[in-house]
């Protein structure tokens, strides 16, 4: 987005990216299908950014939404909303993404120099040197785009980090942001089991209660992941304990589930409790649920305890499981953390250090919920660091 609207008839731009193709991310985004934004009021998108939320103020302004949805459309990719308002290609493919940005680069005669990675920047003169297997080049201005170091075969690796810190940038901590969780129980059996409907709760080493999220979610070999999990990884850090519960059924109170129970119960007297609580819960759960009340599941359904029946709506209104770690970065949706916004002047996207440095994308220490918030901060920080640069150019 930086290179498109940096370009003009007056100025040349290059475009350098270490892959074979522009846009890898962008491949895999929204499992393939790119979630290029969401169409809730921009003034809503602010509760959805987890970090330095003012930053952004001036370049979603600028760029917001809707003009992230009229370039695609005006470039000939059509659109549809989905739930939580998040927009799509029609197509339901990523790739269809990657050929507008493409095709705008080439209508607009960027120079687009794939393979190539840049190893170094430095300044001479006022100009900064790029260096890369093409040799020393140098510039004018440049705009970093390195984005950040979660899935690096995309070619985020974390680069941008280390040639700007060498340019004397500062970088907050780097942490995987909208990631996995695993826990210390074994519930490798379950692995590939997703979960509909169902709260997930977070307790801290108080166990007090500090974020409860509504949704799906998945189990995992070593722990769970999906939507609310992800969602919910910003609470946690590796180096605290927590606990974690799932509700299985959060839109019954205890009472109304025992009753729900017991009507279940009174159908299947002489059934076994396993094969009542089928029609309760999925299979896997059901499992689940008696092997954490200790209950056995041949108990014919008559023979069943008050104290039992209570259990068991305990452990489907609060299956607990500890914490064990956050899933390493590389598998994280987005790195929490990242260059300095202080740094920044957050109404150009230019560094506050080094003039005609512009820093944008994921590399900042910008970060959002799942929606497609981060593609936005992304495609909005780009073009703003691309029109203040040809504003200086005026
Ligand atoms: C699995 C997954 C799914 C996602 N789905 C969504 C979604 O649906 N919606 C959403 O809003 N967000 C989504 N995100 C997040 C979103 O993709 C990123 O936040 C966004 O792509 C960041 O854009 P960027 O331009 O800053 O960095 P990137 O998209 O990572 O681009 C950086 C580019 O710089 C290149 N590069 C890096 N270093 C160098 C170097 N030294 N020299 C040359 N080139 C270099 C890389 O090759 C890469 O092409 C997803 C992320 C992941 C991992």
């Amino acid at each position: 987005m930086s290179a498109i609207f940096a370009k003009n008839e007056k100025t040349e731009v290059f475009l350098f990216d270490c892959n074979e193709k522009i846009g890898k991310k962008i491949f895999i985004s929204g499992k393939g299908r790119c979630n290029i934004t969401n169409s809730k009021d921009i003034s809503d998108f602010f509760d959805q950014i987890n970090h330095n939320k003012n930053f952004m103020y001036s370049s979603l302004y600028s760029f917001t939404n809707e003009d992230v949805i009229k370039f695609f459309n005006e470039n000939g990719l059509e659109t549809k909303i989905e739930r939580g308002m998040r927009v799509f290609p029609k197509s339901d493919k990523s790739s269809d993404v990657i050929k507008v940005l493409e095709k705008v680069l080439i209508r607009k005669k960027v120079n687009i120099i794939l393979n190539t990675q840049i190893e170094d920047i430095f300044l001479d003169n006022e100009k900064f040197v790029l260096k890369s297997k093409r040799g020393l080049e140098k510039f004018d201005k440049v705009i970093v785009a390195t984005g950040g170091m979660s899935y690096p075969f995309t070619g985020s690796k974390g680069q941008g980090y280390k040639l700007l810190s060498k340019l004397g940038h500062h970088i907050t901590d780097l942490k995987p942001g909208l990631v996995g969780i695993d826990i210390k129980e074994d519930l490798r059996k379950y692995a590939g089991v997703s979960l509909k409907f169902v709260d997930f709760k977070v307790y801290n080493k108080s166990n007090k209660l500090i974020h409860c999220e509504f949704g799906e979610m998945l189990f995992t070999h070593n722990g769970f992941s999906g939507p609310i999990v992800l969602k919910s990884s910003k609470y946690f850090n590796n180096k605290e304990n927590f606990t974690v519960s799932i509700d299985l059924k959060p839109r019954l109170d205890r009472n109304t589930l025992d009753l729900r129970l017991l009507k279940e119960f009174e159908k299947s007297k002489n059934k076994s409790l396993k094969n009542a609580l089928s029609n309760v819960l999925i299979n896997s759960m059901v499992e689940l649920v008696l092997k954490y009340s200790s209950i056995d599941g041949e108990t014919i359904v008559n023979q069943l305890k008050k104290s039992d029946r209570l259990l068991l709506v305990e452990t489907i209104k609060n299956l607990k499981f500890n914490f064990k770690s956050l899933r390493p970065l590389s598998e994280a949706i987005v790195t929490t953390g990242g260059i300095d916004v202080k740094e920044v002047d957050s109404s150009t996207m230019e560094s506050k250090k080094i003039k005609n440095l512009y820093i944008v994308g994921e590399l900042l220490d910008v970060d959002a919920n799942t929606g497609g918030y981060n593609l936005t901060i992304a495609f909005a920080t780009g073009h703003l660091a691309g029109v203040s640069c040809l504003r200086k150019e005026e």
